[in-house]
């Protein structure tokens, strides 16, 4: 059946029409396992998890050489879990909503080399691509020094390769960075959205950058064609990738030992709930994936999308996936949060999900932006427009408390909002946020 077909016969549905009607909405997953069997039977798993974070402990040392800022922590890229008791109390009042338990925010805003959540499975994707080519050609092997992929001799012979990616912005940064460190060739096709900061800042670490008059699907497909043409060229596929899923899912790892450290317990009787701002749903679906494998049945993730792009909740309703894009339902795909700005959803990744993920909600530009001038009135954070989604989580949860799936389970809840970025955006950029936040709360 053609996609608008498919539309069609969903604009019956009252979710969806609120959905068209570009409302806020809270959808929940009827497939959601309550049980930890849900990481069962999946095409990954903690080994794969565990393999990637020794990958990165292996680059740690190099990391920690050719990034300054990483050195304080020998080279491992992690961003700190903090307390929001202040902005909790606002949204508590702002919204007259009580939430159980501690809110967490988790400040990947503040990650090291490219600010944004994308540092975690675009580094690690670009990583991983140099390891398998030094390895083939015998340059190194697990147990030497990784620091030498800063010798000369690398850096020519990764001049041989290139790495082409599509993207809104975040993740061209990332694998432009860390790919041109490296000594590749880097080419970034840019979504029409993309800021122009973004394209400035990756020309000037020696990135080519190529403009497109589309949104970020097109630009994604211009770029796996062109890679494809040339066995020199490798192809970073936000859509499809499993090596920048498992670079997400370190995270979780990294989340358990932070918890740990603050004596906070996740089970099924002190339940963990966490909001991801979600685009194409690589980075929330890897997280999720590896929160799911470290806590069960304890943990409940919620994906987060702008009204204006919400393709993630469309696919995983309708189970098209990317049969499926906003157009399709009349929505228009226009959104100030970077990053989200995706009109179709990976398959790969609405698949893997299925039986994973809580429920998604929706919210609007404006409430993005009051949030992120909040967070920084009470919290004295910056973050980006995209970043402040997760921080509606609670709200969202605590209004449709009555038909919630985890119904009982909110007074030993602890909830995390994921901040996915923030640190790049340049001062003058970042205050007309602020300034645009400021006049929408206190309308
Ligand atoms: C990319 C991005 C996301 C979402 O990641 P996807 O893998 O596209 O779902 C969220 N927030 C920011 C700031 C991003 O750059």
């Amino acid at each position: 059946m053609p996609s608008t077909n498919i539309a069609e016969t969903w604009k019956k549905n009252l979710l969806v029409q609120q959905i068209m009607n570009y409302k806020e909405v809270l959808w929940l997953n009827g497939d959601y396992f309550m049980n930890n069997e849900a990481t069962m039977n999946l095409s990954l798993n903690e080994k794969d998890i565990l393999e990637a974070e020794q990958r990165l402990e292996r680059f740690a040392p190099y990391l920690a050489k050719v990034f300054s800022e990483t050195e304080e922590k020998g080279g491992i890229i992690e961003s700190p879990l903090t307390n929001i008791v202040s902005m909790k109390t606002e949204l508590e009042s702002r919204y007259n909503v009580s939430i159980h338990g501690e809110m967490f925010l988790k400040e990947d805003n503040k990650l090291p080399i490219s600010g944004s959540v994308k540092a975690r499975g675009g580094i690690y994707e670009v990583l991983k691509l140099a390891e398998d080519l030094a390895m083939k050609n015998n340059m190194i092997h697990h147990d030497d020094d990784y620091t030498r992929f800063s010798h000369s001799q690398f850096k020519s012979f990764f001049s041989n390769y290139s790495i082409v990616c599509g993207s809104t912005g975040n993740l061209g940064l990332s694998i432009g960075i860390m790919g041109a460190v490296l000594g590749f060739n880097v080419v970034i096709h840019m979504s029409k959205d993309a800021k122009q900061w973004k394209k400035d800042l990756l020309r000037s670490k020696g990135a080519k950058v190529v403009e497109h008059s589309d949104d970020y699907s097109k630009a994604v497909e211009v770029g796996r064609k062109q890679a494809l043409q040339d066995e020199r060229s490798y192809f970073v596929d936000d859509e499809n990738s499993r090596n920048l899923f498992l670079g997400y899912a370190v995270a979780a790892l990294r989340l358990r030992e932070q918890l740990n450290e603050k004596g906070i317990t996740v089970n099924k009787e002190n339940p963990l709930f966490v909001y991801l701002p979600c685009g194409v749903g690589g980075a929330p679906g890897g997280i999720t994936f590896g929160l799911k494998t470290v806590f069960g049945h304890g943990v409940h993730c919620f994906f987060v999308e702008p009204t204006h792009s919400p393709c993630m909740l469309l696919g995983l309703m309708t189970k098209q996936h990317s049969n499926i894009c906003v157009q399709d339902f009349g929505l228009d795909n226009q959104t100030e949060a970077d990053g989200l700005a995706v009109g179709r959803p990976s398959r790969f990744i609405g698949e893997f999900l299925e039986h994973l993920i809580c429920g998604v909600y929706t919210i609007s530009d404006n409430e993005l932006f009051s949030l992120l001038h909040l967070l920084k009135d009470k919290e004295a954070i910056k973050v980006e427009p995209s970043a402040a989604a997760g921080i509606a989580g609670p709200v969202v949860l605590y209004r449709n408390k009555e038909n919630h799936l985890v119904t009982g389970q909110l007074e030993k809840a602890t909830h995390i909002a994921w901040s996915t970025g923030g640190n790049m955006v340049p001062e003058d950029i970042w205050y007309s946020y602020y300034e645009k936040g400021k006049i929408i709360t206190h309308k």
